[in-house]
């Protein structure tokens, strides 16, 4: 095969990639927990996005850095501050779904200007309940693409 060839079909193939195979874990933490806590446990987890939950386990909110930072700046009692206070909440999640291609995902990402999507199990659309089952993030896609042209 020519290197054209070669390339086309690389990149046919990276298209049809599916969300569930190279989804990671997701990172959640309790939307009553304090800022504090998620500034620790960003660190700790090495991640740049935390997911809330509700007492259900259902996907109540989205927290990035510059969320925690903003939050830092401003307040003296972290604390005190439940990660609920100063989350992006429910209905305005962008979300994925496992049977979503690594190209929807990446697009959710570009369109929205946003660093990682929850990836969800739909419980009831009607009242956005959802349950989180992993993470994509502008990593996974670049990690995704180099695998599938290099291979
Ligand atoms: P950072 O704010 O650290 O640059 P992001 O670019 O991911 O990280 O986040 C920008 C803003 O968008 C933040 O306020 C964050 O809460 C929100 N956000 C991040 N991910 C999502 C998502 N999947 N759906 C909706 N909002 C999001």
């Amino acid at each position: 095969l020519n290197e054209d060839t070669e390339m086309n079909l690389k990149v046919a193939k990276f298209s049809k990639q599916i969300v569930k195979d190279y989804k990671a874990h997701p990172i959640v933490i309790q939307k009553s927990a304090s800022v504090y806590d998620g500034i620790v446990q960003i660190f700790l987890e090495d991640v740049g996005t935390l997911y809330a939950v509700d007492q259900n386990g259902h996907l109540a909110g989205v927290i990035s850095r510059k969320d925690l930072l903003r939050a830092a700046i401003g307040n003296k009692n972290l604390d005190d501050l439940p990660v609920s206070v100063i989350m992006t909440r429910m209905p305005n999640i962008v979300t994925i779904k496992q049977e979503d291609t690594l190209m929807d995902a990446a697009k959710k990402l570009i369109q929205n200007r946003i660093d990682s999507l929850p990836v969800v199990r739909e419980i009831d659309s009607d009242s956005h309940t959802y349950e989180v089952i992993g993470r994509i993030t502008k990593t996974t896609i670049t990690k995704a693409f180099l695998e599938m042209i290099e291979r």
